[in-house]
C-alpha cells in the first residue's frame, strides 16, 4: 500500500559521466523526497563517443559520488532502451521501486510521464554551459580540464578505468600503439 503523503522521486539520465549538475539535482531530490531513485538510462550502450561508460562503471561513479556527499539512501537501477516511446513509462516502472514524481528537463520524458499521470518536476539547470555531459566529453577528448566539473569520486573512477584514454581512442585521438 502506498502512503498518500509519501513522495518518492525518480531521476533518469545517461550520466556519461555523472557531473556536478547531476549532483545538484540529486541533492534537491534528496531534500524534497522520501526516497531517491536514479535510473541509469541507455544502460546497454557503452564504448561510443556519446556513451563511453558502461552501466556498471556509471553505477560505481554515482554510488561513490553520493556516498562522498553523505547521501546514503538511494536506489540505482540500470534501464536499457526499448526504443518504443508508447511503452517507455511502463518499462521504467517495471524496473524501479515505486515513485510518484519524476525530475527531468527532457521534453519528451516530461510528456510521457505526464501522460501516464505522474507528477513531473522540472529542475533548474545548474551552470549548464559547463555541467554538461557533452561538454565534459569534449574536454576529455581535447585534453582540456574536466575534473573541475565532476565530483572527485567520479574523476577517481574515470582514472581507474582509464576512461579518458578510452574516449580519446574512440575519437581517433588516442596515443598510437607501440
Ligand atoms: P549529455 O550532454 O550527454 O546529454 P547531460 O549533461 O545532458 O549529458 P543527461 O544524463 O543527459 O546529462 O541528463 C540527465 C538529467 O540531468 C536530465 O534530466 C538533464 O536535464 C539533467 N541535467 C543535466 N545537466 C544538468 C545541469 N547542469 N543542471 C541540472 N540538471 C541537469
Ligand atoms: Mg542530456
Amino acid at each position: 500500500m502506498s502512503d498518500p503523503k509519501r513522495v518518492d522521486g525518480l531521476l533518469i539520465g545517461r550520466f556519461q559521466p555523472f557531473h556536478l549538475g547531476h549532483l545538484e539535482v540529486v541533492r534537491k531530490i534528496a531534500r524534497e523526497c522520501d526516497e531517491l531513485i536514479i535510473g541509469i538510462g541507455s544502460a546497454q550502450i557503452s564504448h561510443t563517443l556519446d556513451n563511453p561508460f558502461t552501466a556498471g562503471e556509471r553505477h560505481l561513479m554515482i554510488s561513490r559520488a553520493l556516498r562522498e556527499d553523505s547521501i546514503r539512501d538511494f536506489f540505482l537501477v540500470p534501464i536499457v532502451d526499448i526504443n518504443q516511446y508508447g511503452i517507455w513509462v511502463s518499462h521504467v516502472r517495471s524496473m524501479v521501486p515505486p515513485f510518484e514524481r519524476v525530475y527531468t528537463n527532457n521534453p519528451l520524458t516530461k510528456r510521457l510521464f505526464r501522460e501516464a499521470g505522474y507528477e513531473v518536476s522540472a529542475s533548474p539547470m545548474f551552470n549548464r554551459s559547463q555541467y554538461s555531459g557533452t561538454e565534459i566529453r569534449r574536454r576529455m577528448i581535447a585534453g582540456d580540464d574536466w575534473r573541475g566539473y565532476v565530483p572527485r569520486a567520479v574523476a577517481e573512477v574515470i582514472d581507474t578505468i582509464d576512461g579518458v584514454r578510452r574516449l580519446r581512442d574512440l575519437a581517433g585521438k588516442g596515443e598510437p600503439d607501440a
